[in-house]
């Protein structure tokens, strides 16, 4: 089979290199880290020191626990509960890992260097600006928040992606409310100032929405009386419903419940503008504009490109995407040594369409000219490790039986096809090729992989062959990476959270919260975060939040 893929698979090892096996300091090759996410970390966390002089640059010293950040805007966790040094995450009994707290500002992939920018203020002696070379370069910055260029949105909106962020949103929720209740305010002023509108229906939007409808209705208002008839919340989204990522169920019972909590939804708008006291849109269906006032708006409305990613990809010939593109071993297309994973990447998967006639000849063991079920039975694991496609499919059919692809329309069954049939029976397999989400679980996922790939490579270099199974010929010898989606969360308030778990499992309600509350404690990177995040959890509960500003 190790023909099949012109980027040469197809063979892997199960066995792990030995650790604590050194090689000399001289000889290590140099493994450059940008990024200290959850891809960042993931793979820090795992590799191999010994084998490896590793050095990380980012501009933040600390890991952000993101899934928690709509939390902290309400102060129903602390910002310093969800975050971790990043000099604790990287300690290592056998070896060390060199931190720098720096922003890359550009990667020359040809010098094999990069260039660096501290950005730590009164930084007069010493280092402003840096560059390091490297054998191999991890790249893991992650995205930035994407104002799709829309005028006023940088200048008058929240945006809801790092620590500040949601520390900056908890102040001025609160300058909302003091400001409402200051004397001498129309009631419109009174109600522009406790308008809250939140631009983007996605994950993000919904789960601010839900905290922040109960923290105003289970702290707010009791401490400003006044301002309980006047406040607003209301969510703007460009599709037909919100959380349109998720099974339908759970979209539909997110808009019951922000109905029945008083949370407007206006779909099928597109914001054109925000300015210091309106946000204006058009509805889509009419062409109609229409604006409303605010006193304060959160865009959250997707992901879009870092600057330093968006040269290195004109750098190297990918112009024109919003993310590097990688093959299935997280290799940066067209650039040696480098790997790319997390948000600011994507796997270009491979379609079966363009490796069918290679596919069928390295099926059609005995060279006959077709392929029978059992020729295909034969390769069919192999091809749905480099396919991941193919296993959607025959599930997206309900075909539990590859012999179903094989049936012909007329209803004779077929027991021997030549490749026009084969071509015919895999045609439709490519439609359900799917890039993955910009989630922290795909950036861990890739983290832990890459870092596995990395200590092995040492040892599937001494034996290129590969074990057992397979055999390689080219420079892959590891399994391509695969996600296992564990299902996700929807927050809603109120103590309900809706979940979508694998094999199409829906679950809401109350006791989703209870499965919420447990995944995220055990998520936690540290049993220091999660003594916090869970004490944080508890303070809240007995005293409510803390609403000073
Ligand atoms: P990040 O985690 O963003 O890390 C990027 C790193 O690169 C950071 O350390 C940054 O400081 C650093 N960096 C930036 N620029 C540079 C530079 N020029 N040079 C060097 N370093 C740089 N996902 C889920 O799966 N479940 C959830 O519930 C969930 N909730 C979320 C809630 C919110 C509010 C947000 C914003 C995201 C949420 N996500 C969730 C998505 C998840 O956070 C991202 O998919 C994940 O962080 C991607 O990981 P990453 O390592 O690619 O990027
Ligand atoms: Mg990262
Ligand atoms: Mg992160
Ligand atoms: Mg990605
Ligand atoms: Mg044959």
């Amino acid at each position: 089979l190790c023909t099949i893929s012109s980027g040469g698979l197809v063979a892997y090892s199960e066995s792990q290199a030995e650790p604590g096996s050194g090689i000399p300091s001289e000889k290590k090759k140099k493994v450059l880290v940008l990024g200290t996410g959850w891809a960042g970390t993931s793979f820090l966390k795992d590799i191999d020191v010994s084998h490896y002089d590793v050095q990380v640059i980012s501009p933040r010293n600390y890991f952000a626990f993101t899934p928690l950040l709509p939390s902290v805007t309400c102060g129903t966790v602390e910002a310093r509960s969800i975050v971790e040094p990043v000099r604790k995450i990287i300690k290592k009994r056998d070896g060390e890992v060199q931190f720098c707290e720096a922003e890359c500002v550009k990667i020359d992939a040809a010098g094999k260097r990069v260039y660096c920018q501290s950005n730590i203020e009164n930084n007069l002696v010493g280092n402003k600006e840096f560059s390091l070379e490297y054998d191999y370069l991890v790249i893991a910055v992650g995205a930035q928040v994407n104002t799709f260029n829309t005028p006023g949105v940088q200048e008058n909106c929240h945006f809801l992606k790092e620590i500040e962020d949601a520390q900056k949103i908890r102040g001025t929720v609160i300058d909302c409310f003091e400001k409402a209740v200051l004397p001498g305010l129309s009631e419109e002023e009174r109600k522009t100032n406790l308008h809250f509108v939140i631009v983007g229906g996605g994950p993000t939007g919904v789960e601010f929405a839900a905290e922040l409808h109960d923290y105003i209705h289970e702290d707010l208002v009791n401490l400003y009386p006044k301002a309980k008839d006047l406040v607003k919340i209301t969510m703007i989204q460009s599709g037909d419903h919100i959380l349109n990522t998720f099974d339908e169920r759970i979209s539909s019972f997110a808009e019951n419940k922000f109905r029945r909590d008083g949370i407007e939804i206006l779909t099928g708008r597109r914001v054109v503008n925000v300015s210091e006291k309106e946000v204006a849109m058009n509805i889509k269906s009419t062409g109609e504009s229409c604006s409303i006032p605010h006193g304060i708006v959160l865009w959250s409305t997707g992901v879009g490109t870092r600057p330093v990613i968006k040269d290195f990809m004109e750098q190297i010939g990918q112009k024109n995407r919003r993310v590097l593109a990688t093959d299935e071993w997280l290799k940066v297309k067209g650039c040696d040594n480098v790997y790319a994973l997390g948000d600011c990447a994507s796997i270009d998967q491979r379609k079966i369409m363009e490796d069918i006639a290679t596919i069928f000849e390295a099926a059609d063991k005995d060279k006959s000219g077709t392929l029978s079920v059992k020729e295909f039975q034969d390769v069919l694991d192999d091809i749905i490790i480099r396919y991941p496609q193919v296993e959607l499919y025959l599930k997206s059919m309900h075909m539990s039986d590859v012999t179903d692809l094989f049936k012909d329309p007329r209803g004779t069954d077929a027991t021997e096809v030549d490749i026009e049939g084969f071509k015919s029976a895999l045609s439709h397999v490519d439609s359900q090729m799917k890039s993955l989400p910009a989630t922290a679980q795909v950036a861990a996922q890739q983290g832990a992989y890459l870092s596995r790939c990395f200590n092995r490579m040492e040892q599937c270099e001494q034996n290129p062959e590969g074990p057992r199974r397979f055999r390689s010929s080219g420079r892959h010898q590891f399994r391509p990476f695969c996600y296992k989606h564990f299902g996700q969360f929807a927050p809603l308030g109120g103590e309900q959270t809706a979940a979508e778990l694998p094999g199409d499992w829906v679950s809401m309600g109350h006791s989703t919260q209870w499965l919420w509350y447990s995944v995220y404690a055990s998520k936690q990177v540290s049993w220091r975060t999660r003594v916090l995040v869970v004490s944080d959890w508890l303070r809240r509960s007995v005293f409510g939040r803390d609403s000073s500003r």
